[in-house]
């Protein structure tokens, strides 16, 4: 019984940690939007080109409310289905296409699952593959490689994203799911520590490895 009431407390303490961290976040972005809003009323003629700048901060709330939602749904909800695993590939790839093309990215892919089929819920398991191809993609520079590797059998399927950017450092590696962590200009920080629970939710493993200047490499495995 104080086990539970231990847990309780603790889980209310992340709660209400990661509440003010979204608030926090939430707040700066609609304070800007707030700021443009009163200008633009106050001079009509500029409306316009505060557009831009309004939509941006638009899309930062709505980047941080996307990846808190995947937190929110219950373990349960999740439907099991036969998943394609390169079709998935291919869908992500598709999303970033652009990014990809504009930054010269070399994307290798290598399925090699025969006729073993995973059963998973294909919408957590989307996600998890965008946000871990989206951090690889963002982490290269210009003509940078992307490698995607699935070996499956009869235990289990393994996805293995490997890119030759920027690194990290003992340090960061080590943060690394921390909710707000983020080195970049535009980040969240949200994504891994949702790719955890969602991974974890669907009975799976991710691990991390990483050197600085060198790459990183991340293996995610699902039982089958
Ligand atoms: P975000 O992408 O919004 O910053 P994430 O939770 O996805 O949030 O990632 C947190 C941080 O982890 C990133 O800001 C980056 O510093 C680091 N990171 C994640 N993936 C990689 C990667 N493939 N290579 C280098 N750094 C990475
Ligand atoms: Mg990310």
């Amino acid at each position: 019984e104080k086990e539970a009431f231990m847990r309780q407390s603790e889980q209310l303490s992340t709660i209400t940690q990661m509440s003010a961290g979204i608030a926090h976040e939430i707040k700066n972005p609609l304070t800007a939007l707030k700021g443009f809003m009163q200008l633009g009323a106050a001079n009509p003629e500029l409306r316009d080109s505060y557009n831009a700048l309004l939509l941006s901060e638009v899309n930062r709330i709505e980047s941080i409310v996307n990846d808190f939602m995947m937190l929110a749904k219950p373990a349960s909800s999740k439907q099991l289905e036969p998943v394609n695993i390169k079709q998935m590939i291919d869908y992500v790839l598709e999303l970033y296409q652009s990014l990809i093309a504009e930054k010269a990215i070399k994307v290798h892919t290598s399925i090699n699952c025969g006729e073993f089929t995973l059963e998973s819920d294909p919408n957590r398991f989307k996600q998890i593959l965008i946000n871990i191809i989206k951090n690889a993609i963002e982490a290269v520079e210009l003509k940078g490689t992307v490698c995607i590797d699935v070996f499956c059998d009869y235990s289990e399927a393994k996805i293995v994203v490997k890119d030759n950017g920027k690194g990290l450092s003992e340090e960061r590696l080590k943060r690394l799911g921390e909710p707000f962590f983020t080195t970049k200009k535009d980040g969240t920080g949200l994504g891994i520590m949702v790719t955890r629970k969602m991974v974890d939710d669907l009975g799976g493993t991710i691990k991390y490895s990483s050197e600085e200047g060198k790459g990183t490499c991340v293996t995610i495995a699902f039982p089958m």
